[in-house]
């Protein structure tokens, strides 16, 4: 009855009107046809296959994907702000302790090694409060500009 038995037993219904159509056996560079209505279609259960039927990306998709990265972005951002912050608080507390300990050691004597250390320290501690404060509030308007409706 049947001459050919399983020499080509590969058919997929066609999405369109239900006809079997036959799948090559060699791996199909495009979406099959269908020789009863025409209907180009890709074979869903062909993971070669899958690539040709991933949509063509839509707006929703591309601003779902630039939002993802404007957030990865933001949450970078918002890392080193805080960052920035938690430096500042740092340089803050130890320029206030230093100023403790200046304003003890000028107690003592006017102007010795430690004293000269803390005033040296307490410079290096402002410079630190001043530039983090200030990489802090360009990482705040960085993150605040990255809106994704800009
Ligand atoms: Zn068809």
């Amino acid at each position: 009855m049947f001459d050919e038995p399983s020499q080509h037993p590969l058919t997929y219904p066609c999405p369109s009107c239900g006809q079997p159509v036959e799948i090559p056996t060699e791996p199909t560079a495009g979406p099959l046809q269908c020789p009863a209505c025409g209907e180009q279609f890709i074979i869903d259960d062909e993971p070669s296959n899958l690539e040709f039927e991933v949509p063509q990306t839509t707006e929703d998709e591309l601003d779902a994907r630039r939002i993802e990265r404007i957030s990865k972005l933001r949450r970078s951002i918002y890392r080193s702000r805080s960052h920035a912050i938690i430096a500042a608080v740092v340089c803050a507390v130890g320029a206030i302790q230093l100023t403790i300990l200046l304003a003890h050691e000028a107690r003592i004597s006017v102007m010795n090694w430690r004293a000269a250390l803390y005033l040296i320290l307490l410079v290096l501690a402002v410079f630190g409060i001043r530039f983090s404060a200030k990489s802090a509030i360009a990482l705040h308007r960085q993150s605040k500009s990255g809106h994704p409706t800009g």
